[in-house]
């Protein structure tokens, strides 16, 4: 990133307007809180960015099938999730200035004024940090739109724009599996729009109100059928090679780290490399109640440490509850686990029921001591209750039959694009030889995700045969990649701006071309300019873009 201006957006966001990358929503009328368009390079660069993450996470493996489902769906889904109970922000209201904020967000807001939180008055912790005035008890604020479906604007039409492209892939993975023909340990992938009415905006793109997700459900056995069918469950302390091919006898814990890894190996190949992010593992008393484990993906934005992407180990919780909801059994059969489980006597398999009860007790009681901070035993019905549940997973995996275990790598293609611009920007200071010192503004994106991948000009644009040799090589080359052409001013001001788009090649034309058809090709970051033909030149960029 940028040696100055580190700590604000606010020359990155100027390029963004001053170039067209970002611009706000509904701009003429004011513009909408939370609301973001992009412009013409904004636009390549975030379709540059979901292709990536698709072609990654789809279209170059064996075991992901992709979902393109509608935003607005059966509200029951919403209810299913837990969405329509618990996905809300605790929201205050300064009685004095009738500010709304978020209750948990009022020390942020108090540290970026630089200000000291003042004593507890009422049930917040504070005292308006706009006026000083008296805050409303906070009270939760749910972040799903409401909208209407039909003419009858009535509570029975209420829908919702969805807050999160999961729950669909969740809703559909019986038809996604019954018709992709992949088995368990397989993935659905979608990306698409996603809506949250956010209580304050902030930061850019950073926190919207509509964004973009690109979300994998990657659906894996339950360890209890990955034992039955190997004789082992293999563990993180096995040291598995999580680099090389993916392997049936993983257990939740390996998954999950190998999609950690997975993501960020994506990272790094559209230009955000290890060194520039932190993981975040969440502790056990911040997991949600049915997740395994959490990793956040967090990036140092000018504004501070803040997630990037999420990668969560979430349980069979997601497919039970919408089994329970829709009473449509959401349990796939897996022969292989029938046949090995054929091969038991009566007494293992009792053997394995009694293991798993005392195993899904001694984790329940786990996960409740480290939500209450103290030791939490299970009474005698909740341990009974628990151990029927458990016996029943049994028999049916006894039969082959289970409901799959979900590993969720879930990101938002705003954030990364943030992410990726703060990453790319830099004001360079450069020094000719007569000792003049200029600032270059480049962003340094990896030619996978740059909008421009090559602009053509010729040197001289009244040179009728570098002109014509010009369009021909970038009529040819805009079959393939997105390319600009440019004729106006001096050939060092083109450098320039597309140094500002993040234009990775500048081809230029001159009077050499015209004899040996060779040309010259500027590379953005070291400026170097190196003589090629077109194969070269194709070659070395389509290694460029590769993954
Ligand atoms: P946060 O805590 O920042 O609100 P979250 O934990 O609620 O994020 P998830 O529900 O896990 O986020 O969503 C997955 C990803 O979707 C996030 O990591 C982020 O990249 C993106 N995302 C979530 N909310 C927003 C938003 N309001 N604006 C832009 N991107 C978002």
């Amino acid at each position: 990133m940028a040696e100055v201006n580190k700590s604000s957006l606010d020359p990155l966001s100027a390029l963004c307007k001053r170039r067209g990358f970002i611009f706000h929503s509904s701009e003429i009328y004011g513009g909408m809180p939370g609301f973001w368009d992009y412009g013409p390079l904004g636009c390549e660069l975030k379709r540059n960015v979901k292709d990536a993450w698709w072609q990654f996470t789809v279209r170059s493996r064996e075991d992901v099938a992709g979902l393109d489902a509608t935003i607005i769906m059966h509200p029951k889904i919403w209810k299913a999730s837990g969405h329509l109970d618990t996905f809300s922000d605790p929201m205050t209201m300064c009685k004095d200035c009738k500010k709304l904020m978020r209750s948990d967000q009022i020390a942020d807001i108090l540290a970026d004024q630089k200000k000291k939180p003042q004593p507890k008055i009422t049930g917040s912790d504070f005292f308006c940090p706009y006026c000083g005035g008296e805050l409303t008890e906070p009270k939760p604020f749910n972040l799903m739109f409401k909208t209407v479906v039909g003419p009858i604007d009535d509570p029975q039409n209420v829908a919702y724009l969805r807050p999160e492209t999961a729950q669909a892939i969740f809703a559909q993975f019986l038809n996604v599996t019954a018709t992709s023909r992949m088995a368990v340990p397989y993935g659905i992938a979608q990306m698409g729009k996603s809506f949250r009415n956010e209580v304050t905006p902030r930061n850019y793109t950073f926190r919207s109100r509509e964004f973009e997700q690109m979300e994998l459900e990657f659906f894996i056995r339950p360890d209890e059928a990955v034992e039955l069918q190997y004789g082992k469950v293999v563990t993180l302390a096995d040291n598995p090679d999580l680099n090389g091919p993916v392997q049936d006898d993983w257990g939740w814990e390996v998954w999950h780290k190998y999609w950690v890894e997975q993501r960020k190996k994506f990272l790094a190949a559209v230009g955000l490399p290890p060194s520039t992010f932190v993981e975040y593992w969440q502790k056990p008393d911040e997991l949600a109640h049915y997740a395994r484990a959490c990793v956040d993906i967090e990036y140092d934005f000018p504004f501070g440490r803040q997630e990037l992407e999420g990668i969560a180990a979430r349980s069979d919780f997601d497919l039970t509850q919408h089994q329970l909801h829709s009473k449509v059994p959401q349990t796939v059969f897996d022969d292989p686990l029938k046949q090995a489980c054929k091969k038991l006597s009566d007494a293992e398999k009792d053997a394995f029921i009694a293991k798993t009860r005392t195993e899904w007790i001694a984790r329940r009681e786990k996960t409740l001591s480290a939500k209450a901070g103290k030791p939490v035993v299970l009474d005698e019905a909740d341990s009974a209750a628990l151990a029927a549940n458990a016996e029943a997973f049994c028999r049916n995996l006894f039969e082959g039959k289970y409901v799959p275990h979900v590993i969720e790598p879930s990101a938002g293609v705003d954030r990364l694009m943030l992410a990726l611009l703060c990453e790319a920007y830099e004001e360079e200071k450069l020094t000719d030889e007569k000792g003049k010192e200029d600032v270059r503004t480049v962003l340094h994106f990896s030619p996978k995700v740059a909008p421009i991948k090559v602009a053509i000009f010729p040197l001289i644009k009244k040179d009728p045969d570098q002109d014509r040799i010009a369009r021909e090589i970038f009529n040819k080359l805009r079959k393939k990649v997105n390319c600009q052409w440019d004729v106006s001013g001096a050939i060092g001001r083109r450098y320039r701006r597309q140094d500002e788009a993040g234009t990775p090649w500048c081809i230029t034309v001159d009077a050499q071309t015209v004899q040996d058809g060779t040309f010259t090709v500027r590379e953005r970051d070291s400026m170097r300019q190196t003589r090629m033909n077109y194969g070269e030149f194709l070659a070395m960029m389509y290694e460029a873009l590769e993954f």
